[in-house]
């Protein structure tokens, strides 16, 4: 896209994964006026993946009075992506999609501006823009759920690298001797501090118990080791349960060296933390402020704010809905 959009009007969020897409109204100040899911066949021909999304986006418009108001579509999708041409390249859990032209397709459906993004970037804008960020110009957003997913808010804008391939802080290893990541690399936060890393641990703790100790974690889990889940791990530390403490206080100090890390390579001016795991670390974010200076050379990296996101379970639909709001790159940057 080439120009600023108008403070008015709408805009459409798409949030596509593996097995649904997610769309919905956005207003000028971020506000989602309604959302949707629809079915995502990601694993048939790519025109069966993208009729999933125009189907998303058409059940939008229906609902729209005035098809006018709708100034632009803006979708995350999983990388790696071409966030420059809208391009998906191969994602893993997209296996429709090899370099298909995504924006392009939509554009040419729609007839408006069609901006692409992966899910952290997307996220991490909606944030920097409408959300919890929306003082700051140098944000880093972590998302904690399934796995860990970074964005970079740099002076406004999104960074992206040369490639598009930056912002991957949830590959960052802490340990090189740590456990394997799915992406093949050993001791990514991801790995050691994602919603089903904190379950593990949780569960590991429980496996080293002695069986004369009772934990109300176990008791959440009615009993079976195995069912306990990242929000029981939760509900547990509400009620001061030893084992959920120790779980959480360990993920916080994982985390905390971590942001350190991030800290020393961006000084952001706040660090925004979002995701389905993020609920449950909410009650330690003081404890990761408080660390922060311990993991880092800053000198000031106790002014850095440390937020919640703002957005929830809807984060890709403001997220999509937000790239269309970026500024353009300007003209000597761009090749
Ligand atoms: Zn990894």
């Amino acid at each position: 896209m080439t120009q600023t959009l108008p403070a008015s009007g709408y805009i459409i969020g798409v949030d596509i994964g593996g097995t649904k897409v997610a769309a919905g109204l956005v207003d000028a100040a971020g506000t989602i006026e309604s959302h949707l899911r629809v079915p995502m066949v990601s694993n048939a021909s790519a025109e069966a993946g993208l009729d999933c999304v125009l189907a998303a986006i058409d059940s939008v418009l229906n609902a729209v009075k005035n098809r006018e108001d709708v100034r632009a579509i803006g979708i995350c999708a999983p990388g790696p992506l071409d966030p420059q041409t809208g391009v998906i390249i191969n994602p893993p859990n997209l296996a429709c999609w090899r370099d298909f032209p995504l924006a392009k397709k939509v554009a040419d459906a729609y007839h408006v501006a069609v901006k692409v993004d992966n899910d952290a970037n997307s996220a991490a804008f909606a944030e920097a823009r409408w959300g919890a960020g929306r003082d700051y110009k140098n944000i880093f957003y972590a998302t904690i759920g399934t796995g860990i997913g970074t964005g970079i808010i740099l002076d406004g804008r999104i960074y992206h690298g040369r490639t598009g391939a930056a912002g991957e802080g949830g590959h960052v290893s802490i340990d090189y001797r740590g456990p394997r990541c799915s992406c093949g690399k050993l001791g990514c936060i991801e790995v050691l501090a994602s919603g089903p890393a904190i379950a593990k641990r949780a569960r590991a703790k429980l496996a080293a118990l002695s069986s004369s100790k009772s934990s109300e974690l176990l008791s959440l889990a009615k009993g079976s080791m195995e069912a306990v889940t990242t929000e029981m791990v939760g509900k547990a530390y509400a009620t001061r349960d030893a084992v959920a403490r120790e779980t959480l206080r360990e993920t916080i100090d994982l985390l905390s060296l971590w942001l350190g890390n991030m800290v020393d390579v961006l000084d952001p001016e706040a660090i925004i933390i979002g995701g389905g795991a993020a609920t449950v670390l909410l009650p330690l974010f003081d404890q990761i402020s408080e660390l922060l200076p311990k993991y880092c050379v800053n000198p000031r990296a106790h002014e850095i704010a440390v937020l919640p996101a703002h957005y929830g379970a809807d984060s890709g639909i403001a997220g999509g809905a937000a790239l269309c709001y970026e500024a353009p790159r300007s003209a000597h940057l761009s090749h």
